[in-house]
């Protein structure tokens, strides 16, 4: 039984690009109780392999969070296999607008202690006491009421290149900072204001909205299927678009643009530009935004110390890392000093 990938990220990609079919971009997540995720892991394994489904899905004792793709052919196939889960069946699947037949290149299915990292201990609340779920066209109705806080549950990098017009973005790096922020800054108005929440794909809320009531918020809302669906149906009923920019995703596209403005700046040179990227030191990866005339410039880094590592023979650098540990800096997304333009 095969229950780990045998190819390789390049092989992988080689494969998808001689088949030359279509494949669909999705995200899914369900809270349920998971008796033995490590079983259900390998059920998974075992009949997506089949169906070359390739993504990131994490699989924990509170339930299942999935970003993959899977070749459109197959997509019947695996709907299937999913409604023969009892509680997948009917999940609501966060199909992307814009397609990348390389948005994953490998079939990973990781069980983990929580299906989000939220830092939240859920013993102290009811989770399943949750806000509000609204779709986009009373989403935009209750945005544009002035009694309405509308707060952004994601970090700084992802809020930085697109958002909700007149939307708080806290400058977080993570989820947990965002909640204590939020609390404090309404604190004056649990009772009067309405709350209204979103997020990538509508995971962060499930959580946050329980969260806000448990601590006193008396009018929770949070965007059904977060930003994903929002543009989705935007543009299936034709609705007004209230998103600027791009959602910042976590496949290789990094980015599904929105609306047409770019927000953001280049970290290095500071003219218009929402391209996330990694810098190309291996020893620092760290994700930033920059412009094309940077990159050429830079090598694809972002400092000259990185770019002169980067310059250095592969056995030269892998030397230099020896011993070392892995640069903080691939988990302060987007936080260095390097940065001149970095808000
Ligand atoms: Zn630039
Ligand atoms: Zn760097």
């Amino acid at each position: 039984m095969q229950l780990y990938n045998t190819l390789s990220a390049k092989e992988r990609e080689k494969l998808i690009e001689e088949a030359g079919k279509d494949r669909l971009t999705i995200s899914f997540y369900q809270y349920a109780h998971i008796g033995n995720p490590k079983i259900f892991r390998n059920h998974l394994f075992i009949h997506w392999n089949e169906l070359d489904v390739l993504g990131r899905i994490y699989v924990a004792n509170e339930g299942i969070n999935a970003q993959l793709s899977v070749p459109a052919e197959n997509f019947e196939a695996f709907k299937k296999h999913l409604d023969s889960i009892s509680f997948l069946e009917n999940v609501r699947l966060n199909i992307a607008i814009e397609q990348d037949n390389k948005s994953f290149l490998k079939l990973k299915v990781k069980v983990r202690h929580k299906i989000v990292a939220d830092g939240l201990n859920d013993d102290t609340f009811d989770v399943t006491n949750k806000g509000i779920h609204v779709g986009a066209e009373k989403f935009n109705e209750l945005i544009e009421d002035p009694e309405t806080v509308l707060v952004d549950m994601r970090n700084h990098y992802e809020s930085e290149i697109g958002h909700f017009k007149n939307a708080v973005t806290p400058d977080v790096d993570t989820f947990r900072d965002s909640l204590d922020i939020i609390e404090n800054n309404l604190a004056e108005h649990k009772e009067d204001k309405k709350l209204v929440m979103y997020c990538t794909g509508g995971i962060r809320c499930e959580k946050a909205s329980a969260y806000y009531k448990h601590k006193g918020f008396k009018n929770v809302y949070q965007l059904e299927g977060g930003i994903i669906e929002y543009a989705r149906q935007v543009k299936d009923r034709n609705l007004e678009n209230k998103f600027l920019g791009k959602n910042f995703v976590f496949d290789h596209r990094r980015g599904e643009r929105i609306s047409e403005d770019v927000i953001s700046n280049c970290h290095q040179c500071g003219k218009p530009c929402d391209t996330h990227v990694n810098c190309a030191n291996e020893a620092c990866h760290l994700l930033f935004i920059q412009c094309k005339e940077c990159a050429e410039a830079m090598d694809d880094c972002c400092s000259l110390e990185c770019k002169e590592t980067h310059a250095l023979p592969y056995e030269e650098q892998k030397s230099l890392r020896k011993g070392k540990k892995a640069s903080n800096k691939i988990f302060k997304k987007g936080r260095s000093e390097v940065l001149k333009y970095k808000k």
